[in-house]
Formats: C-alpha cells, sequence, structure tokens
C-alpha cells in the first residue's frame, strides 16, 4: 500500500495538506524529521502514516494521557491496532497492554516521557524492532517555552540504550527559532529534514472586542452559538468558577476545568465536552493541550494569555476540522495586570537557576508585549499573528475583526496635544523622562505621594484628563506611541517626544483615531454567506447538516465514542453537500474512510435519503 491509499482508505482524506507528504517521505526515507506546524495543521498523519508502512513498531512519545488517549481512540476507530503505556492503567490492563505488545500486535504505541527509563519498558523496547520514535510537542524539551517537562530531556539516553537507532520525529506547534534550535539539539536528531509549514489557519476568523463587562457579552456570544461546541478560556481557577457558575445559571450546558479539581471530576467534565452533553467548556490553560476534539467552533478567551504562542495554541483548538471556527478575544486593560502578575509568580516551582529566571522572566515580559500589541493593534489580526511567527502575508485577510469590521475615524488631536504636552513639561521640569503610568496619573490628577513628591502636581497639565478612565489615557498614549508621536525607551520604559510631536504641538497637524463602529460581535444571521459557504456548499443551518449531526450524535452515544470521532463536522458539511446515494458516493465524501464508511454508512445514507424525500414532499 502507498501512503496516498493509507490516507484514503484509513483516514478518508484525498489528498496531503501543506508539508505532510515531505515530512512523511523523509521518515520513510530514514531521517530524522522536525515538523512545526500549527495546532490542527495535521501532525499525527505525518508519523501515523508512516508507522503503518514500517515493518517494525512506532514509538510515540506524548506529554498528556488525554492526548494519548484520544488518539488511540481514533486509531482503533479507523482500525490502525494501537494502544498506550501511561499512568491511567491499572495493573491487569497495564499487563494486558504489555503482552500484546510483545506479542508484536501494535503499529503504534503511545507512551508518556516517564515510561521511557522504566525498567518493563526498556527491556520491550530493547527486544522489539523499533522504526521510529515520534515526539509529539517536542518543544516541552525547551526550558524556554511554554510547557518544560523535564522528562524530555531523558529521550536521547532512552535512544541509546536500543539496539539499532531508530528514526526519530519530533513535532511541535512552537515556531520560535529559539525552542527549534532546543528541541533539535536536546533530543539529538541527527542532519533533520525540517519543515516549517505555514502558520495560517484560514478557517478561523479572529477577533478581539475591547470591553469593560465581559458577562453580558459573554452569555449573549455563547447563546448566539447555542448548538455549536466552545471553549471559554479563563486566566485564574476563580475566573473559571464564576464564569461557568453564571453561564449555567443562565441555561448554558456548560461545564468547567483547572487544576484545582479533583482528577476525578476534571475527567468526568473533559468526557461531558467530548461527547458533546456539555458542549461548552470553560476552563485554565491547563485544559487543552492533547484534545482533539476536532468540532470546537469557537474559542473565547475571557483573559488575555500570556503570549502570542498560547493565544493561538488555545485558539487553535478551534476549527480543527478545517470547518470554519472562530477565536475570539475580550479584552480590557486589567488582563495585562492579571498576566503581570502571573509572570512575576509564575517560575517558582521550575527547576532554574536566580539567573535563568530572571531571563526566562524577561522573555515572558516580551511575550507579553507582543500579546497586547495583538488586542490594540489596527490592522489585520492575522497579519499581526503571522508577522510573529515570521510568515509573509497579504495586508488584508478578510477574515478577521479588523479586516471585516467597520471603522470610524474620530479626531484626537486634543487629547493627543495635552499628552504630548504633559510629556514635554514633566521632561521640563524633572530633567528626565518619566514612563506612562505617571504621565497618566499627572494628566488625570491622581492624588499618589510620588506625584507631590516629584512636583507634578504643579505642571499646568496636571488634572486635564481628569474625567478619562486610567485605561483610555493610558490606550491613547500607546496609540501616539505607535503613530510615532513619542518614544518609549526600552531600558527605563521613559516616554521621549519624537520629531513629529512638534508637528501636532505646534504646527496644527491633525490625529485622528479609529474606532470600530461595532464592538458586537455581528449576529450569525447577519453573517455574510461567503465564509460559511466558502468550505461546502451548505451551511450549519442547513436541515440535513443537522440531521446528520444528531445522527451522529446517537451512533456516538451508542458506540461510547465523542461524536466527533464518528465524523467531523467538516465531513458531516461536505456529506451535507455531496449527498451521496450509495456507499461509492459516499466514499468521496472528505473523511469518510472505507472502516468508518463500513460501520456507520449505511445509517448516515439512510438519513440523507429520508431528509431527501421530506423535503421532495414540501
Ligand atoms: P495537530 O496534531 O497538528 O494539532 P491533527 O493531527 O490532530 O493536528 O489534525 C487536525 C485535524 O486535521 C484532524 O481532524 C485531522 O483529521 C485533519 N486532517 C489531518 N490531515 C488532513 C488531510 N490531509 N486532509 C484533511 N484533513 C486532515
Ligand atoms: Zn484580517
Amino acid at each position: 500500500m502507498d501512503k496516498l491509499t493509507i490516507l484514503k482508505k484509513y483516514y478518508g482524506h484525498e489528498s496531503f495538506r501543506p508539508g505532510q507528504e515531505t515530512l512523511i517521505d523523509g521518515i520513510l526515507t530514514g531521517r530524522d524529521v522536525l515538523g512545526v506546524m500549527p495546532t490542527g495543521g495535521g501532525k499525527s498523519l505525518c508519523y501515523q502514516i508512516p508507522a503503518l508502512l514500517l515493518p517494525g513498531l512506532t514509538v510515540v512519545i506524548s506529554p498528556l494521557i488525554s492526548l494519548m488517549k484520544d488518539q488511540v481512540m481514533a486509531l482503533k476507530e479507523g482500525g490502525i491496532p494501537a494502544a498506550f503505556l501511561n499512568s491511567s492503567l491499572d495493573e491487569e490492563e497495564l499487563r494486558r497492554t504489555y503482552r500484546r505488545a510483545w506479542a508484536g500486535e501494535f503499529k503504534l504505541l503511545y507512551v508518556a516521557p516517564e515510561r521511557l527509563s522504566g525498567e518493563g519498558f526498556l527491556r520491550l523496547s530493547r527486544e522489539t524492532d523499533i522504526s521510529l520514535v515520534a515526539v509529539d510537542e517536542a518543544h516541552c524539551v525547551s526550558q524556554w517555552g511554554q510547557d518544560f517537562r523535564p522528562s524530555y530531556l531523558k529521550i536521547p539516553e532512552f535512544l541509546s540504550q536500543l539496539s539499532k537507532r531508530p528514526v526519530v520525529a519530533a513535532f511541535t506547534a512552537t515556531a520560535t527559532g529559539t525552542v527549534r534550535e532546543d528541541v533539535e539539539r536536546l533530543l539529538g536528531l541527527r542532519e533533520p529534514l525540517t519543515l516549517v509549514t505555514g502558520f495560517d489557519r484560514p478557517n478561523l476568523y479572529f477577533d478581539v472586542l475591547r470591553v469593560r463587562k465581559k458577562d453580558p457579552i459573554l452569555q449573549s456570544m455563547v447563546r448566539e452559538r447555542e448548538g455549536k461546541s466552545g471553549i471559554i478560556y479563563c486566566a485564574t481557577r476563580n475566573a473559571v468558577e464564576k464564569v461557568c457558575a453564571a453561564l449555567q445559571e443562565h441555561g448554558i450546558p456548560a461545564t468547567r476545568y483547572h487544576a484545582g479539581l479533583s482528577e476525578e471530576e476534571r475527567r468526568e467534565n473533559q468526557e461531558d465536552f467530548r461527547f458533546d452533553r456539555k458542549p461548552v467548556m470553560v476552563a485554565t490553560n491547563a485544559f487543552g493541550m492533547g484534545i482533539d476534539k476536532s468540532n470546537v467552533s469557537y474559542v473565547i478567551h475571557y483573559n488575555m494569555p500570556k503570549s502570542l504562542e498560547a493565544y493561538y495554541q488555545e485558539a487553535g483548538r478551534a476549527g480543527r476540522d478545517g470547518a470554519p471556527a472562530e477565536g475570539i478575544l475580550l479584552y480590557n486593560g486589567t488582563d495585562v495586570v492579571t498576566a503581570r502578575f502571573l509572570i512575576e509568580n509564575g517560575r517558582d516551582n521550575e527547576v532554574l537557576t536566580e539567573g535563568e529566571r530572571e531571563e526566562a522572566r524577561r522573555r515572558d515580559y516580551e511575550r507579553l508585549e507582543s500579546m497586547t500589541g495583538y488586542c490594540s493593534t489596527e490592522g489585520c489580526l492575522r497579519g499581526y499573528i503571522l508577522d510573529y511567527f515570521g510568515q509573509e502575508h497579504p495586508s488584508s485577510c478578510g477574515n478577521c475583526g479588523i479586516c471585516r469590521g467597520q471603522f470610524q475615524r474620530q479626531d484626537m488631536t486634543r487629547e493627543a496635544q495635552m499628552i504630548l504636552s504633559c510629556v514635554k513639561r514633566s521632561e521640563d521640569a524633572l530633567g528626565y523622562h518619566v514612563g506612562v503610568s505617571l504621565i497618566s496619573q499627572t494628566l488625570r490628577g491622581g492624588k499618589a505621594r510620588r506625584l507631590t513628591e516629584l512636583g507634578l502636581d504643579k505642571l499646568t497639565t496636571y488634572g486635564l484628563m481628569k474625567d478619562r478612565s486610567a485605561h483610555e489615557v493610558s490606550e491613547d498614549i500607546r496609540l501616539l506611541t505607535e503613530k510615532g508621536y513619542l518614544f518609549r525607551d526600552k531600558d527605563f520604559g521613559g516616554l521621549l517626544l519624537t520629531v513629529r510631536a512638534g508637528e501636532v504641538l505646534f504646527r496644527g497637524e491633525k490625529v485622528e483615531r479609529a474606532v470600530r463602529v461595532q464592538l458586537w460581535p455581528e449576529p450569525e444571521k447577519e453573517k455574510s454567506p461567503s465564509r460559511r459557504r466558502k468550505k461546502a456548499e451548505v451551511t450549519e443551518e442547513d436541515g440535513l447538516f443537522q440531521a446528520l449531526k444528531k445522527l451522529r450524535y446517537r451512533l456516538a452515544q451508542k458506540e461510547n465514542v465523542p461524536p466527533f470521532m464518528v465524523f467531523s463536522n467538516a465531513a458531516l458539511m461536505d456529506m451535507a453537500a455531496k449527498r451521496p446515494r450509495n456507499l461509492a458516493e459516499l466514499l468521496k465524501v472528505s473523511g469518510v474512510g472505507e472502516k468508518k464508511a463500513d460501520k456507520y454508512g449505511a445509517a448516515f445514507l439512510l438519513t440523507i435519503e429520508e431528509v431527501e424525500e421530506v423535503n421532495r414532499d414540501k
């Protein structure tokens, strides 16, 4: 069998996504590979297909139990012999899995990194023909990354104990150069074929809503998306509790997940979500790495994450199946305060020296800066993200809040004059440059001791903007910096006037800001149909699609698997568009492989026929 046949037969896909083929070919010709792809880009196929084609076993090292479980379940659904070894198995299950592994029954074996140094696993590995070791979430090996896992550092030692070195394939969604180099070096990859695919996720709509009160907006957003599955990310456990309770109170089927809950409850809630019994998940970032639920159609961030990497990874959990989906961030100034707090208190339990911790913190702050930039940019949001990951892109994407939003130009010359002259006067008075916070406090007529000590309350600009909120003033300052009237000293944070500031102060130059006319998310129905129809000819509101979804839910319940494992949303949409009348036609639907067509095909064909009939009679 060749790789394309496998893709069709087991996964039901017609063609490879960008990069997949190159990585698969690399592995098959015996090269180490490093694949950098965005979340949802399709990394797992890159080692699963070689696993089926190579003679020996493929060991997949994966950081999270939930991830392994999902993947193994999905593989089995597709008819591929796979298993996992981790702490969730009891004695008996463990023994059985080992026995079958010794008998060579599996093509893929997923293990937690901690198990690599265990005696039983080492014995098995030495005696087994291992063709490939795939390292998932490979950035966990880097202590500069987001999710450092010390046990990942043990991987080279494990490899050195095998009778022959297998091909090693590493995968990650983290694109930054440092982490990539770390992965290559620390895993001991040998001249790897490195492939960084495009980071764009065109089916994801991005938006940032700047809102003062988040709860009412969140509620109406979730209600507008009724029947869809979504994740709401909060920065703290407390926020998760509060937001989840409020949603439940309003009758929304929401559940929650954070590290403070018992393992039992976390598992239960996660299952409720995966099985669409409770399609809305409110969670901290503890939830998600490895949740391969392909039918999540929106990810709303109730708080701003600490970095754009984290944001993109979390938002990227929407629309993994390629169907239209949304990543929306609710933002206001307090998010920055929370993020700073989390940075200051976040790295204490790590095995870093004081110096390293300092360095890590500095990088955290740099990341935060890029994140706040995203929240306040006036340019295309997708473009901003792709810039960050170093990828070229058109200036406008047509599928983000900025590109699709309406803006009104608003004059802010007066505010600009007040701010710029306050910067000038404080500099004249003190002989050095003060930062955003002091300038803002001065303009707002603050009473802080530091102001009076420095004599800033004596400036003529003191209290000029006392009717504005701190957020509004610092926002204006940020805009003036972005527009090149102010300059922020990188080392000390002091604000300086640029030459252009003189144009505003003395020569009457006008300054404008762009204001989003519609801060509110557009109601579903008014959305232009072009976006939703791009992927298939049906909309989600389509009757047939809904009928297929219901059938999927019933079958999933019967089989005790999550609905998305029966067929993805994208597959159902394609099915509703193509309306197959027999098995051969059904197999042409993207995402329908042989095994699943066998298992579920008849039921879906019947439903399609029934709906067609009803429509004909109408
Ligand atoms: P990642 O691990 O990179 O986050 P996955 O491997 O879980 O992503 O794949 C994400 C989704 O994309 C899955 O639902 C998978 O079925 C789908 N997918 C992967 N490869 C293809 C392909 N060649 N054609 C269509 N869909 C694909
Ligand atoms: Zn855009």
